[in-house]
C-alpha cells in the first residue's frame, strides 16, 4: 500500500466516524439544543478546532457571540497533534540529551563540580589564549607587573616609567570582604572557581546577583544551601514579582532563605563553620528559623533574636568594592565615591589626562557596560568620534534556575518616576513552560511589562523563565525604540516559545 493509499484510507476512516458522530468540545453560549442530530443557532460556526479555528471560536465568544466549534479529530489541530508541541518537546528531548552526554560522559551521567570545573578551566584557558592572540595581532605590548600612576602623564611598573598623554584606569572591582568578626573565614566567588570539590553544605551572605546565581549553582551540584540575607527580599534592585517568584522556585528546590537577617559574627569548630546573625522575629517562617517574607529588614522595628547557622563553608556576596590599591590616584587627587572612581559622561576622572571605566568607577558592574565604555572612550580620544552606546537602556540577567531577565524600569521604580501609581499599568502572565511540562516540573515562568499607563509606551520587561535572558537581550532594542504595549499586542508570536507569552 503506497503512503497516498494510506491517507486516503485514514480519510475515508475520518469521515465515517465523523458521520456517525459529531463530537462538541464546548459551545459557550450556544442557543438552541446541544446534542447530535439536532438543530442549533450560533452567532458564530468555526470549523477546524486547530490553532486559528480555536483562536477565532475564543475571541467571538469573548466578545460575547454563541459560538460553534466543529472539529473531526482532537481540538488543536496540527500544532498539538501533530506538529509544534510534540516536536518541540522531543527538540528538548534530544537537546538536553546531547548536552547531557557531552558534559557528563566523564561521570556515568552525574552532575560532577569536578569534572565540570576541568571543562571550564579548559575554556578559561582558551580564551586566554586567545586574548592574548588578539592583542598580539593588534600590535598591543602587553607588559606583566603591577602599575602606580607616579603623576600626571607617568606610570611606573617595576623598574620601568611609561608616559602617556592619556592614562586610562580600567583597575575592576573585587570582592568586598564581609565585615564582621570572622568575616575573613568566607570564602568569595573568587574562591569559588578554584575549589577542587564542592563543600556538603554552604551559608551564602548577601541577597544580589552573585549570592543568587552561587546559591542555584550549587545547589544543583548537591550542596545543601542556607542564603542569609539583610533585605526582606531577594534582589532588590530587580522587579518585586519577579524576586518573589524566585525565592519560591528557590525554596522549592531546597535552598533555604533566611531574610531580614544581620551576619554578626562567623566561628569555625570541628571542622564547620558557624554563622551567628540577628533576625526579625516576626519574619521567622519555614523551616530552621528561616524568613521567607517578614517586613523587618535591616531597618526593622520587630523584635530581634540571635540564631546561627552551621555548615561545612560560607560564602560572602555583598557587593564589589574597585581595585585602587597602589595605584597612587589618591596622592594625585583623583576624586573618588561611595562605590569608586568619580567619571563625567566622557569618563574623565577629576585629574587631566586620567581616565577610568569600568567597575572601578561608580556605574554598573556589568562586562558590556564596561566593554562598550572602553570602545567608546578609545574611538572619542584616538579615532573619529563613535556613537555612543545607550547606557540608560541596560538589559541584565542573573544566570540562576530559573533565570531572570530585566530590562528597564521595575514597577516599584516606574512608579517612583511617575509620582502616582495610577499613571503606571502591568501586565503580568505566569505559566508553566513546555519545557517544564516536558521536565514534568509545574515550575511556573512569570513575565511582566510595566507601561505608561496614559501612552501605553513600555517602561520596563521583567522575566523569570531559563529562556529570559535572551528574551531581554533582544526587547532591549524595542524599549530603546519606545514600543508600546499594542505593539506587543500585535506583533506575530513565534510559537511555540517562551517569548511568544509576551506578545498577542
Ligand atoms: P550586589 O550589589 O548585587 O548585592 C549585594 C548584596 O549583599 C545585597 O543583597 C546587599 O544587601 C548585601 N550586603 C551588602 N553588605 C552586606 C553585609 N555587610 N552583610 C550582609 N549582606 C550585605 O553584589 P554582588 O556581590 O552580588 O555582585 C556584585 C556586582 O557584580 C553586581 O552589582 C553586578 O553588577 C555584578 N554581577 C553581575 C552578574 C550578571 O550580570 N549576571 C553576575 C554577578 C555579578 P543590601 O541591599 O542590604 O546592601
Amino acid at each position: 500500500m503506497t503512503k497516498r493509499q494510506a491517507g486516503n484510507d485514514n480519510e475515508r476512516k475520518r469521515a465515517s466516524k465523523v458521520s456517525a458522530e459529531p463530537r462538541m468540545e464546548r459551545v459557550p453560549r450556544a442557543k438552541g439544543n446541544a446534542g447530535p442530530g439536532r438543530a442549533r443557532q450560533a452567532d458564530f460556526v468555526v470549523i477546524g478546532g486547530g490553532s486559528a479555528g480555536v483562536a477565532a471560536a475564543m475571541r467571538a465568544a469573548s466578545h460575547g457571540a454563541s459560538v460553534i466549534l466543529v472539529e473531526r479529530e482532537q481540538i488543536g489541530g496540527t500544532c498539538v497533534n501533530r506538529g509544534c508541541i510534540p516536536k518541540k518537546m522531543l527538540h528538548y528531548g534530544a537537546t538536553w540529551a546531547a548536552i547531557l552526554s557531552g558534559c557528563l560522559s566523564h561521570t556515568g551521567g552525574r552532575e560532577d563540580w569536578n569534572d565540570a570545573i576541568v571543562r571550564v578551566k579548559a575554556e578559561m584557558a582558551r580564551l586566554h589564549a586567545s586574548y592574548t592572540q588578539r592583542l598580539q595581532e593588534a600590535g598591543v605590548h602587553v607588559l606583566r607587573g603591577e602599575a602606580t600612576v607616579s603623576a600626571p602623564g607617568e606610570v611606573r611598573v617595576g623598574g620601568d616609567t611609561l608616559q602617556a598623554r592619556r592614562i586610562l584606569i580600567a583597575t575592576g572591582s573585587r570582592p568586598a570582604p564581609l565585615p564582621v568578626p570572622g568575616g575573613e573565614l568566607a570564602s568569595t566567588s573568587d574562591d569559588v572557581f578554584a575549589w577542587n570539590g564542592v563543600p556538603a553544605s554552604l551559608v551564602v551572605i548577601g541577597g544580589g546577583y552573585i549570592a543568587v546565581e552561587m546559591a542555584s549553582i550549587l545547589s544543583r551540584y548537591g550542596v545543601k544551601v542556607d542564603m542569609l540575607v539583610r533585605e526582606s527580599r531577594l534582589l532588590e534592585n530587580f522587579d518585586e514579582d519577579i524576586a518573589n517568584a524566585l525565592a519560591e522556585a528557590l525554596t522549592a528546590k531546597g535552598v533555604r532563605l533566611h531574610l531580614n537577617t544581620d551576619v554578626t559574627l562567623l566561628d569555625q569548630a570541628n571542622g564547620a563553620i558557624e554563622v551567628c546573625y540577628r533576625q526579625v522575629e516576626e519574619s521567622a517562617i519555614g523551616g530552621n528559623g528561616s524568613g521567607n517574607g517578614g517586613n523587618g529588614g535591616k531597618n526593622g522595628k520587630g523584635k530581634e533574636r540571635i540564631h546561627s547557622v552551621r555548615a561545612q563553608a560560607a560564602l560572602a556576596a555583598i557587593g564589589r568594592e574597585p581595585n585602587l590599591d597602589g595605584l597612587g590616584l589618591e596622592a594625585l587627587g583623583v576624586a573618588r565615591g561611595q562605590r569608586g572612581l568619580r567619571v563625567d559622561r566622557q569618563f574623565r576622572t577629576s585629574v587631566r589626562g586620567i581616565h577610568a571605566i569600568g567597575d572601578v568607577t561608580e556605574g554598573p558592574q556589568l562586562t558590556p557596560v564596561a566593554t562598550a565604555q572602553g570602545r567608546w572612550l578609545a574611538d572619542r580620544l584616538f579615532g573619529r568620534r563613535g556613537e555612543r552606546a545607550d547606557f540608560d537602556v541596560i538589559p541584565t540577567a542573573v544566570f540562576c534556575e530559573p533565570a531572570i531577565g530585566s530590562v528597564g524600569l521595575t514597577e516599584a521604580a516606574a512608579i517612583e518616576a511617575a509620582g502616582k501609581p495610577e499613571r503606571i499599568g502591568t501586565r503580568i502572565k505566569r505559566f508553566v513552560s513546555l519545557e517544564n511540562r516536558f521536565a514534568g516540573n509545574t515550575m511556573p515562568s512569570v513575565m511582566k511589562v510595566v507601561y505608561n499607563a496614559r501612552s501605553g509606551r513600555v517602561l520596563g520587561v521583567h522575566l523569570l523563565d531559563n529562556a529570559a535572558p535572551e528574551i531581554a537581550q533582544s526587547i532591549a532594542v524595542a524599549l530603546r525604540l519606545g514600543v508600546r504595549l499594542s505593539h506587543l499586542e500585535t506583533t506575530m508570536q513565534l510559537h511555540p516559545t517562551v517569548a511568544e507569552e509576551l506578545f498577542g
